[in-house]
């Protein structure tokens, strides 16, 4: 018998939280004022080595392709506006996924000048991956509930 390669595939989200297109999952990245420490995890979840495109996730350029949106960060004063708009422009029904303790809650920089709030405070967030910054395996267990597989 072949050794497994992949691991199962986790639980589907609840009905609502379902989209279109369930088998793969394309994602606009936003970065709301990061300190870039989450895009180093998500790019080593993007990489080679977890290779999340296996499981049908991928990052693309423009929010009218994409499912929804990966924010990272707090949200800064002059990223709320833009981050609004760019969930506009993902076709409905979009999902937003938070991702990292600042995204969540503010982290580290909650108090900081020219921040807003976490993501919550513009948007509501579908899903939350937790960690300063998360682990890629977090990041693909997260992001493999909407890629369903
Ligand atoms: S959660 Fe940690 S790694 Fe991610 S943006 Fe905030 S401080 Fe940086």
């Amino acid at each position: 018998m072949a050794p497994r390669v992949a691991e199962p595939a986790p639980p589907p989200p609840p009905r609502a939280e379902r989209r279109r297109g369930y088998g793969s999952l394309q994602l606009r990245h936003v970065d709301a004022g990061s300190c870039n420490g989450c895009e180093v995890e998500i790019a080593n979840a993007l990489g080679p080595v977890y290779d999340a495109s296996r499981y049908g996730i991928s990052l693309v350029a423009s929010p009218r392709h994409a499912d929804g949106l990966l924010v990272t960060g707090v949200v800064t004063a002059n990223m709320a506006g833009p981050l609004g708009r760019t969930l506009e422009a993902v076709p409905a029904p979009a999902i937003v996924i938070a991702c990292g303790d600042c995204a969540l809650n503010g982290g580290v920089v909650a108090a900081g000048f020219g921040v807003v709030g976490p993501v919550a405070a513009v948007v509501a967030p579908t899903a939350e991956i937790p960690g300063c910054p998360p682990h890629p395996d977090a990041i693909i267990a997260a992001l493999r509930r909407y890629s369903g597989r």
